[in-house]
């Protein structure tokens, strides 16, 4: 099993001048915590970081430059994983917290015969679906939404295949269910949190003090 890390985003939303995967979170940077984790439990983890000028991390397998979307960079990082590998494992590295345990809970779920298996958590908040302008349109049967998180597990095959017309999805699942093949949702961990505004490093920071 290899495990992309893709890190290639510029973190915007984060503000400032470092994207927010080369902030530190504890004195470590932050993808060098997903990096951490997911070489763990990997036989080989590809890096995907933007072209030029940030460090890469000594357990990272190989090194490659990522694209200017997330699909591309996941492309660019799967290209790197060997032809033997059957089961590739995609993730953040804007997802510092998550733990061997979720790698290994989505990886045996794809060894168990899905496609995919992505982790999940549902809603405790009531979810609406709202108009381009703010009106509430619907409100959502909660029992059947889940927010899905990295790492995502898949059949490397699958993922290749869902990837050969470069598609643009904010994550790879949503490749694999558009050529119909079966994605399952394992649990996921709220404490798996995607560092994306401020904040988010701010709770960060406080969980692993
Ligand atoms: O932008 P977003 O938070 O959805 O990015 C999710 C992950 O994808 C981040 O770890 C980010 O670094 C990565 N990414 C990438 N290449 C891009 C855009 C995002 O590797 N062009």
């Amino acid at each position: 099993m290899w495990t992309v890390v893709v890190a290639a985003g510029s973190g915007s939303r984060v503000g400032g001048e470092v994207p927010k995967q080369f902030l530190t979170l504890g004195g470590v940077r932050v993808v060098d915590r997903a990096v951490a984790t997911a070489a763990a439990v990997s036989d080989g983890v590809v890096l995907v970081l933007p072209p030029g000028k940030w460090e890469a991390n000594e357990l990272a397998t190989r090194v490659v430059a990522g694209g200017a979307t997330r699909s591309a960079s996941v492309r660019a990082g799967l290209a790197a994983v060997p032809e033997t590998a059957e089961v590739v494992v995609v993730h953040d590295a804007a997802r510092p917290l998550a733990s061997a345990g979720l790698f290994e809970r989505v990886v045996s779920a794809v060894l168990a015969g899905a496609d995919a298996a992505v982790p999940g958590l549902e809603s405790a908040d009531t979810l609406k679906e709202v108009d381009p302008g703010g009106t509430v349109v619907a409100t959502l049967p909660r029992e059947r939404v889940v927010a899905v998180q990295t790492p995502q597990a898949f059949k490397a095959s699958v993922l290749r295949e869902a990837h050969r017309g470069e598609p643009e999805f904010t994550d790879d699942a949503a490749a694999v269910e558009a050529i119909g093949c079966r994605v399952v949702v394992v649990p996921g961990e709220r404490l798996n949190l995607k560092i994306t505004v401020p904040e988010d490093l701010r709770v960060a920071e406080c969980l692993v003090s």
